[in-house]
């Protein structure tokens, strides 16, 4: 193993240790910077010289399968790592800069699925998650942005239905994030005509009990899934809007009528990511602090079902709507007062 070979090696087992999201090769004027995303902090972890950098870079795109030769084009690449600690995916793009080529790697750990109880900061909301799997058939819609946890969330809830319920599940998914045995995982592959309704009424033939759409991105896609939530399916989706009161009036957007909604919708959940105040220190973690705490990040989720949610249905249909679940300010809020967050999380 030569000197590059190794440095990538341990640049990658350093971002496992310290369980940053992505590494970034940024070259600059005279050398070139190896940082980490951490939670939200971008740590500078090493700095190299600029002919280490574009070795290193050519390193990671020949692992990649990415033109080496090709410097003038941003491109993307993906790669599998199966190391002795885990098993790592790997999404690499890189970006032609005014200095050189910079080298962007998205870090997916194929970690053990986590139960809902270790994702919840409050186990009110796990608990509460977990019923709506006993439901055969009905519609569940997590909303929150990119890197809220919908996922992680989504695919606890379905190990949990495979393995305490017995249930035959079916993933579309762009792009499936995390492999799970025993269920079925279909890429969406728009240009081989895998979209995301042509995918899911041919997973509708193969008889599932629970499906889970990535995305609803549109009006096709919105009427299958309800569609497929009505005749005797469970299905699991996200949607882009900010609290779970969003999600209805989205489905209406994607002309589903009222109607359709209160018979198929069981539960929306918004939900974010908080991190949790450190238990070894006071204010800004050490990288070592990082290492020590096994968890940083929890889940707080809004949760609208039940009578709340044909009260918020009614609202839509222009009459007087009286609900009282927790919005997610105020289950923050509720973290903040208990000691487990901190105040400017919660502005946020
Ligand atoms: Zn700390």
């Amino acid at each position: 193993m030569n000197t590059i070979e190794q440095f990538a090696d341990t640049v990658i087992k350093e971002s496992y240790d310290l369980k940053a999201s992505d590494i970034h090769i940024v070259p600059r004027h005279h050398d070139a910077m190896i940082q980490m995303r951490i939670d939200r902090d971008l740590v500078t972890k090493h700095i190299i010289t600029r002919a280490f950098s574009e070795k290193l870079i050519s390193h990671f795109k020949f692992l990649a399968s990415m033109d080496i030769g090709e410097k003038r084009k941003p491109q993307n690449g993906a790669l599998e790592i199966q190391a002795e600690y885990a098993h790592l995916h790997l999404r690499l793009s890189t970006l032609p800069t005014m200095n050189n080529e910079s080298l962007v790697i998205r870090i997916h750990f194929q970690t053990m699925v986590q139960p809902l109880s270790q994702l919840a900061l409050f186990p009110s909301s796990a608990k509460a998650l977990l019923s709506f799997l006993h439901h055969s058939h009905g519609l569940i819609i997590f909303t929150g942005p990119t890197g809220s946890g919908k996922t992680t969330t989504m695919y606890s809830l379905l190990h949990a239905a495979q393995h305490e319920l017995n249930r035959r599940i079916v993933t579309l998914e762009d792009p499936v994030e995390k492999r799970s045995d025993g269920m079925l995982q279909i890429q969406i592959n728009e240009r081989a005509g895998i979209t995301y309704a042509a995918g899911l009424k041919a997973v509708l033939r193969h008889d599932p009990d629970i499906i889970l759409v990535g995305e609803i991105r549109d009006e096709e896609t919105a009427k299958v899934a309800v569609r497929a939530s009505l005749t005797g399916h469970l299905v699991l989706t996200t949607l882009h809007t900010n609290d779970a009161k969003g999600a209805v009036l989205r489905l209406l957007d994607f002309h589903i009528t009222h109607a359709e909604i209160e018979q198929s919708l069981l539960a929306v959940a918004a939900q974010r990511l908080v991190e949790i105040k450190c238990p070894f220190c006071q204010g800004k973690c050490s990288s070592l602090c990082k290492k020590m705490r096994k968890v940083r990040r929890l889940s707080v989720y809004e949760l609208l079902y039940g009578g709340d949610l044909k009260q918020v249905i009614l609202e839509a249909r222009g009459k007087k709507g009286v609900y009282s679940y927790a919005t997610l300010k105020q289950v923050m809020n509720k973290g903040y007062a208990l000691g487990y967050i901190e105040e400017e999380d919660v502005q946020r």
